[in-house]
């Protein structure tokens, strides 16, 4: 349930009804919004019995919340969200690039990707230093190394950097050098780690799981935000479905869907979707069209040496070309 506040209720009357709220067995989560403050009930099985709140100087109504998830959801939150992070806002009227490397290898290689995907128009730098791979024989990432070495990207390019966290025991180092906080694909239901990124000082880039749900997707994105962490960008990477034609099936339908029903921000990763380069273009503007607020797309400088993901990684050439078309799209 959302308690809505009449539009000049002072914030000490917003207190009372958190205080009310809680007194009912509740938690109370105001809402500042462009239009009115409300302040919604989480917590509650059922009906929230609503007299008592009604009563309370400066309440003009309680509406009920349809949906299972609540703070991310457009009901309790009528405004698009828009995350500022430095000088680049994800979720504005521009779409917000970000690309890199699928893992930071050297930081040789990190900073020759970051001055070019740089000086063809991306803001932010992705790399994983962290791997969840499929093969535990494969490269796992450099750890504290590559964070290191996205420091430097950083410092170097004036770039800000998302890079994955897999698991609890590295998101304390990961939150301390990253911009963003990466959830991927396979941790979107870790849910004591969406608790952990809740706490996080960070934004967090929410992956949906493969075989995740809209609705999975956006219950993952609440328990980020019951924990207080209300910067959450969505993304869309590909499911499973029985086409095998690309490595993932991109569902662009996502973006439309979870637009109407929720205010955050979400953006498209076509490069885990299409699994070859060939495709990420046509995927990537797909994604623009659709109404995407952003692109996370994997970029190398020497594709067929890459330590992982080579065969999906845009050479910078196409990068560029990407970024013209794309440019023209959204204009
Ligand atoms: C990634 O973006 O580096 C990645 C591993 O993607 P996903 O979690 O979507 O598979
Ligand atoms: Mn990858």
């Amino acid at each position: 349930m959302l308690v809505i506040m009449k539009n000049d209720a002072t914030e000490a009357q917003v207190q009372a009804v958190v205080r009310e709220i809680e007194a009912l067995g509740y938690q109370g989560i105001p809402i500042p919004g462009a239009q009115r403050t409300a302040v919604c009930v989480v917590g509650n099985k059922g009906p929230v019995e609503d007299s008592r709140l009604l009563a309370l100087d400066g309440v003009k109504e309680t509406i009920p919340v349809t949906k299972p998830y609540k703070l991310v959801s457009r009901e309790t939150h009528p405004e698009s969200t828009i995350i500022s992070i430095g000088d680049v806002k994800v979720g504005g009227d521009k779409p917000v690039i970000m690309a890199g490397p699928c893992a930071v290898e050297s930081e040789e290689q990190a900073l020759t990707i970051a001055h070019l995907v740089k000086k063809y128009g991306a803001s932010i730098f992705r790399g994983g230093a962290f791997k969840p791979r499929t093969s535990p024989y494969s490269f796992q990432g450099l750890g504290g190394e590559g964070l290191k070495i996205l420091r430097k990207v950083r410092e170097e390019t004036g770039l800000l950097v998302v890079t994955e966290a897999t698991d609890h025991s590295n998101i304390d180092i990961v939150e301390k050098y990253a911009d963003i906080i990466q959830i991927g694909a396979r941790n979107m239901q870790n849910y004591s780690l969406l608790r952990r990124a809740g706490n996080a000082s960070k934004p967090i880039l929410l992956k949906r799981g493969f075989a995740a749900t809209i609705d999975e997707l956006l219950m993952s994105a609440e328990y980020i935000m019951s924990e207080g962490n209300t910067q959450v960008i969505l993304c869309e990477r590909g499911i499973r479905t029985f086409s095998d034609n690309m490595r993932n099936t991109l569902d662009l339908s996502a973006i439309p869907s979870i637009k109407e029903v929720s205010h955050l921000p979400i953006v498209v990763d076509p490069s885990h979707a299409a699994g070859l380069r060939e495709y990420v273009i046509p995927l990537s503007k797909g994604a623009i069209a659709v109404g995407a607020d952003g692109l996370l797309v994997e970029v190398h400088h020497d594709p067929l040496r890459a330590l992982s993901d080579g065969m999906q990684s845009l050479y910078p050439k196409q990068f560029e070309k990407l970024m013209e078309e794309i440019k023209s799209l959204h204009r």
